[in-house]
């Protein structure tokens, strides 16, 4: 069976880096879509671990290529998600985690109405806003404006499929993975198994 592609948004600082990472280490379900960006790698960031860090000439040249299955501008850089990779893991069985921002994420349910899509949003904005100030990697103007990206993202939530309250991790990720599992099991990703032992029962 293929796997799922799920999509995970929410806003900056939401936690979301964190829980992704947690579902990778304990499960073998998952594989991550390590994105194309034009942004400057944080201190610790790994190119082709974290992101693909790139100059905008080879974001446009990717973009001409098709190699994306979509792209976005997000505080004036371009951010997109390589095909190639996405569509391997997928073939293998692999659920592909997609940690990108709204626009990027309505193209993909656009294209892929199977899409399992999770927005995550921290328990209240004045945790979040801690949260955002506390990860240290930020000057002040740059976290404003992530603010105000929130802002704008807010609007889109009921687009999504769910919303996963991000209080405490255990939890959260639990509930993901719950989640993700019980879509895996939906008729509609099982035609393949439904044809097969249909056509079995028959022949009996
Ligand atoms: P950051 O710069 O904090 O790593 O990411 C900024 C925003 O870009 C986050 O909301 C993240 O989900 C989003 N993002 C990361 N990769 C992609 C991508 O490939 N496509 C889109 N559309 N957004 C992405």
């Amino acid at each position: 069976m293929d796997g799922l592609l799920i999509i995970l948004s929410g806003f900056s600082g939401a936690g979301k880096g964190t829980l992704l990472k947690k579902l990778l280490t304990d499960y073998d379900d998952y594989a991550f879509s390590v994105s194309m960006t034009t942004r400057s790698p944080r201190p610790g960031e790994v190119d082709g671990k974290d992101y693909f860090f790139v100059t905008r000439e080879q974001f446009e040249e990717t973009i001409k290529k098709d190699g994306l299955i979509e792209h976005a501008t997000y505080c004036d850089n371009y951010y997109g998600t390589p095909r190639d990779y996405v569509y391997d893991r997928l073939k293998e069985g692999k659920s592909v985690l997609l940690d990108i921002e709204v626009q990027g994420a309505l193209q993909v349910m656009e294209k892929y109405p199977e899409v399992v899509s999770v927005f995550i949003c921290p328990p209240d904005a004045k945790v979040w806003l801690e949260r955002l100030r506390n990860r240290g990697t930020e000057t002040e103007e740059v976290i404003m404006r992530r603010v105000n990206q929130a802002k704008r993202e807010a609007d889109f939530i009921d687009r999504y499929d769910y919303v996963l309250i991000n209080d405490d991790l255990e939890t959260a990720a639990a509930k993901l993975h719950g989640l993700i599992q019980a879509r895996r099991l939906a008729t509609s990703n099982q035609t393949a198994f439904i044809e097969k032992i249909t056509k079995e029962i028959k022949n009996i």
